[in-house]
């Protein structure tokens, strides 16, 4: 199924604001450091929540959840709107936002977290209202519990399809929630370092069969440079990365990607493997253009005429 192309084209974008978008995610809105051999930037508009619901608004309008402080700037709100994210759920608090600074080594492809500052997020506690009962909710990197406490406002039946992103520093930290959250969701987007490390196997076939054991049926494992590993009942697809000559700035590409998989999916409206397998396409595309600049420059910079160029040229470049 080829995706319409309205969303991306901004002429034809609806209202920011559309009030029920059947797409939700939550997670963070931050603001980033990095350092990559290219050189240092402060005060990178980033969090897992920004990229994905940028990257999900190509197929689909999209709800964001998650919390910013007073400190957070104007004109970042106004890079969302620029797209039909609707940012109800975008809670203002007294304090400072959700920072994070991390640093990449020459083969850019581990991302090495130098600071955490939680800040707001620490109080984040996501009231969600909708008038019509969204049907695909994605997760995104945040702390378990709110994952959680999302969980058991917003469920299933009505959900059609759940997934979740996490990371080392929550595998870490909040390990019992985390695996509360996996026993409630259809899918785990995860990274293949961190597939190892949440089950201890380090052959990524094991480790995402031992993950559909702790509830997730679908697990997608992100290997960075290598690409990416579906595994559904016993089925796997394989796909590598986009290949680009040069990569600027890795963040984002995972919650880029995951917004592309959920953005064609809600758009789709069926989870099925070959669906899926058109999702993870369109994401690592997607995923491509983002580590291309900092935060979310490369993505405002294109179409999804785009988009399909690239994907036509990735077909290309994996058919044998
Ligand atoms: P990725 O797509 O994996 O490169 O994620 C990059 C984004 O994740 C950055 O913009 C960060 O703000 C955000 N991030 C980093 N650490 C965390 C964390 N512990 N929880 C949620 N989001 C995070």
């Amino acid at each position: 199924m080829k995706p319409q192309s309205s969303y991306g084209k901004l002429s034809k974008m609806p209202k920011t604001n559309a009030a029920n978008p059947p797409l939700v995610v939550v997670g963070t809105v931050a603001i980033d450091k990095v350092e990559t051999p290219f050189g240092k930037k402060e005060r990178v508009f980033g969090g897992s929540a920004s990229y994905f619901s940028y990257a999900a608004s190509f197929f689909t309008p999209v709800a964001l959840s998650a919390v910013v402080g007073k400190d957070f700037p104007e004109e970042y709100r106004k890079v969302l709107e620029e797209r039909p994210i609707n940012l109800d759920h975008l809670e203002v608090r007294e304090g400072e936002t959700f920072s994070w600074t991390g640093k990449y080594e020459s083969d850019l492809n581990t991302a090495h977290t130098l600071e955490t500052r939680l800040n707001v997020l620490l109080e984040f506690d996501p009231v969600l209202n909708f008038k019509t009962h969204p049907s695909f909710l994605f997760l995104a990197n945040v702390d378990p519990e709110i994952q959680g406490k999302v969980l058991n406002q917003l469920e299933k039946p009505r959900l059609k399809f759940v997934a979740c992103d996490t990371m080392n520093f929550w595998i870490s930290n909040k390990r019992e929630a985390l695996l509360q959250t996996l026993a409630r969701v259809d899918c785990l987007v995860i990274n293949d370092g961190e597939a190892r490390q949440l089950t201890g196997e380090p052959n990524l076939i094991r480790a995402a069969q031992k993950i559909t054991d702790l509830g997730p049926d679908h697990v997608i494992i992100k290997k960075g440079e290598h690409g990416v590993l579906l595994h559904y009942e016993g089925q796997l697809c394989a796909l590598p990365a986009y290949p680009l000559e040069s990569v600027f700035d890795p963040t984002g590409a995972g919650d880029t990607f995951a917004g592309g998989v959920m953005g064609y999916l809600t758009q789709a409206g069926e989870v099925t493997f070959e669906n899926m397998k058109r999702a993870i396409a369109y994401g690592t595309v997607l995923a491509s253009h983002t580590v291309e600049d900092f935060g979310l420059e490369a993505l405002r910079k294109i179409r999804m005429e785009d988009l399909e160029k690239r994907l036509d040229l990735f077909k290309k470049i994996s058919r044998f």
